[in-house]
């Protein structure tokens, strides 16, 4: 069996159980069979491929089949400028959540020295990608699953980024430590009732706990914007990730914590993803 033929038939086995991007999907997991990178793949479509990296492909196929994701499947996702290890303790980095570290270097483009705060760091994905940029900011990450703290770890040391980063093991509403500049949260906000509503790679995959902002979506969302108020400097930015129905309540729940709205963000589906404001 060549390359080529093992991307058709593995996408063919995808597209029959309905996967969005079979043959995109399908080359990524060879790629990963054979321990080589796509170019390699679409750069070598006769070449043959070895039994047991068969084996290894056909079992990838399988778990992609499954519905689980290819990050998961892989470990590994793209986000801003780097790639960051996951696993299925970490959601899964997504574009929309690039806003925020956007608008993190936006604001921030003239600042030196800031410190800034993480609250539920997942992968790190946010946070490692504001302190690759600046050089000389320092971050802190907090999460309450210690794997998560492990991850965002391992992929600060591979960003060069780990002297710059403290990491705590707590619950949002148990830390007290420091003051900020910055703050940045992409917490759970999806309504309890509706998780089992999301495609099957985010309900069964992804950690729960990433997801689930109690019965009105918004539990979690409030600690982090009490916390935030009282962690963070008069005058400091938060940047707040929130569901597509959730920026009319979640402004009030800001405003009641004495922070200004500068703005409020949409994501690439036009959807409201994140609202930007400053304590005063
Ligand atoms: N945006 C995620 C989703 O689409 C939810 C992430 C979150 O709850 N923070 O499922």
């Amino acid at each position: 069996m060549n390359i080529y033929s093992a991307i058709v038939d593995g996408a063919k086995i995808l597209k029959n159980k309905y996967i969005l991007n079979p043959f995109l999907d399908s080359e990524i997991l060879l790629a990963e069979a054979l321990n080589k990178n796509r170019k390699y793949i679409l750069l070598n479509p006769l070449k043959k491929i070895h039994k047991e990296d068969l084996i290894k492909f056909e079992n990838l196929i399988k778990k992609r089949s499954n519905r689980e994701p290819i990050a998961q499947i892989i470990n590994k996702k793209f986000f801003w400028n780097s790639e960051f290890y996951v696993t299925n303790d970490t959601l899964i980095p997504r574009p929309d959540t690039e806003l925020i570290v956007e608008y993190a270097l936006k604001l921030t483009k003239y600042k030196n020295k800031l410190r800034v705060l993480d609250i539920g760091i997942g992968s790190g994905c946010i946070l490692l990608s504001i302190l690759k940029s600046k050089k000389d900011f320092y971050g802190t990450g907090i999460d309450v699953n210690k794997n998560c703290i492990n991850i965002t770890r391992k992929n600060a040391v591979k960003l060069e980024v780990n002297s710059r980063l403290k990491l705590v093991k707590s619950d949002v509403d148990k830390f007290f430590q420091g003051k900020y500049d910055l703050v940045v949260s992409n917490p759970p906000y999806i309504k309890r009732y509706l998780i089992r509503n999301l495609e099957k790679e985010v309900a069964i995959f992804e950690p729960r706990i990433a997801l689930d902002g109690g019965l009105d979506g918004l539990s979690e969302i409030r600690k982090v914007i009490n916390k935030t108020s009282e962690l963070i400097k008069k005058n400091g930015k938060f940047i707040l990730e929130i569901g597509y129905d959730q920026k009319n309540k979640v402004i009030k729940l800001l405003k009641k914590e004495g922070f200004y709205i500068n703005s409020t963000l949409k994501d690439l589906a036009k959807n409201d993803r994140c609202i930007v404001c400053t304590k005063i």
